[in-house]
């Protein structure tokens, strides 16, 4: 008789997946039959529900600048609250199993707090208890700074450690249990006519991650196009098949947009009337960079009075530390001011069959413009193309892109 396979698998789930007690006995009977089939499970799981967001929450009450050390400190708590309790419900279950926090597992990452990156695993620990038969369940979203002290990953943060964790091990799957099924056509919130897409390749899923498409974060898509981690986003709560994130989709070439991004988690920052010399691009993005902040679309105004405006987005979570430090240079470099706009929504179209196709941003700004939407700002990649419109508009633009490029209907080709 032909003896199946025993794999080593990684399987994470997300807040959504381990809310509350009825639905972490479900992971834990998910988790459970896996190892009835003899496979290996290491287990990486987020803050139960909204916590993480909760937790902010109370750190905003207690003070407005809270030290980066703390606030990780206090973040990392959230997971730790799922690890445990799973491990409880898998041991009820009749099944072994242990917690690890990101630093028993071996997991050591940069300084960075509140968006660091994974330097190393090690992951010893995680072989010795795997060796003695056990469940491994790992935090997401943390790891250990050359401080000895807890850094957490970015929002979404346990989708990287699920993915890192998976290329450490050389597991043989690496899946991505959420509330949806897979990744779709855009977000079925948003739109329920949205398709589930069965395969879809790196650069594609990063590019919709980057957007916003929070189904993964973009940070763990880099890290497994690097190490070749296929993975399989799925549902927890159906046993149906998923999506596959790989290298390359068959016929992805043919596939002109294969999903529209929504993000209103940005904000518009405008520095205003400075000066038109070289330099000064370098001076504010230099600021920027220097207290981690990224910047995505970005604008400059064409020259008046050897003065112009420079336009950039940037999270809204980091507006606390970049408005202040803005306001600095600007009056440094004899600006009249900072505007600051917090209501705008950023859309985006990606798909790797642009980069053949003519015509799609015209199509894109012909659709837009038909439903009289306005666009603020524009910024394009080879795959992608994203506009920042006014907030109230743009859950309407994603359903008007949607259509417009026909992704309310299965597609055919990819979907092998
Ligand atoms: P988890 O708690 O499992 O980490 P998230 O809330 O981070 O889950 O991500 C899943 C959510 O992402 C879905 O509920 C869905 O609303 C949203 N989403 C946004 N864009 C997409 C997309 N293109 N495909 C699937 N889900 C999407
Ligand atoms: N709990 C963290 C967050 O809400 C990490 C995660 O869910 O992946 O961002
Ligand atoms: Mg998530």
């Amino acid at each position: 008789m032909k003896m199946k396979k025993k794999k080593l698998v990684v399987m994470k789930f997300g807040g959504s997946s381990v809310a509350d007690a009825e639905k972490i006995k479900t992971v834990a009977r998910k988790v459970f039959a896996k190892t009835k089939l003899g496979h290996k499970a290491v287990v990486v799981v987020s803050a139960p529900g909204d916590m993480t967001d909760d937790l902010l929450e109370m750190a905003d009450k207690i003070s407005q600048n809270p030290p980066d050390r703390e606030l990780d400190m206090l973040l990392a708590t959230g997971e730790q609250v799922s690890i445990a309790l799973l491990s409880m419900a898998i041991h009820e279950l009749g099944g072994n199993a242990v917690s690890l926090t990101g630093p028993q597992a071996g997991i050591f990452a940069d300084s960075s707090h509140t968006k660091a990156r994974i330097t190393q695993i090690k992951p010893s620990k995680i072989h010795d208890e795997l060796k003695k038969g056990k469940v491994v369940i790992v935090a997401g979203f943390q790891g250990l700074n050359p401080n000895q002290d807890i850094t957490t990953l970015g929002r979404g943060g346990s989708d990287l450690t699920a993915v890192a964790l998976a290329a450490a091990l050389k597991a043989d799957e690496c899946e991505i249990y959420t509330d949806v099924k897979g990744v779709y056509t855009t977000d079925p919130r948003i739109v329920p006519e949205a398709q589930k897409l069965d395969r879809i390749s790196y650069d594609e899923m990063l590019e919709l991650a980057g957007a916003g498409s929070q189904v993964m974060q973009a940070r763990s898509i880099e890290v497994a196009k690097k190490y070749g981690v296929d993975i399989h986003v799925r549902s927890t709560f159906s046993e149906d098949e998923g999506t596959w994130i790989v290298k390359e989709v068959s016929g992805m070439e043919d596939v002109v947009v294969s999903g529209v991004a929504y993000d209103k988690n940005q904000a518009k920052l405008s520095v205003t009337d400075i000066p038109d010399r070289p330099g000064i691009a370098a001076k504010i993005f230099g600021a920027l960079a220097g207290i981690q902040v990224n910047v995505d679309m970005i604008i400059q105004s064409a020259a008046q009075d050897n003065t112009n405006d420079i336009s950039f987005t940037v999270s809204k979570a980091d507006l606390k530390k970049a408005v202040p430090l803005l306001e600095s240079v600007s009056k440094e470099l004899g600006g009249k001011g900072l505007l600051v706009d917090e209501k705008i929504a950023k859309v985006a179209i990606v798909g790797v069959g642009m980069k053949s196709h003519a015509g799609v941003a015209a199509k894109m700004f012909e659709a837009l413009a038909q439903n009289k939407i306005n666009i603020e700002m524009i910024s394009t990649s080879e795959i992608k193309v994203s506009c920042a419109v006014k907030e109230e508009d743009g859950q309407k633009a994603v359903q008007v892109l949607h259509k417009a490029f026909g992704l309310g209907t299965k597609i055919k080709s990819g979907a092998k």
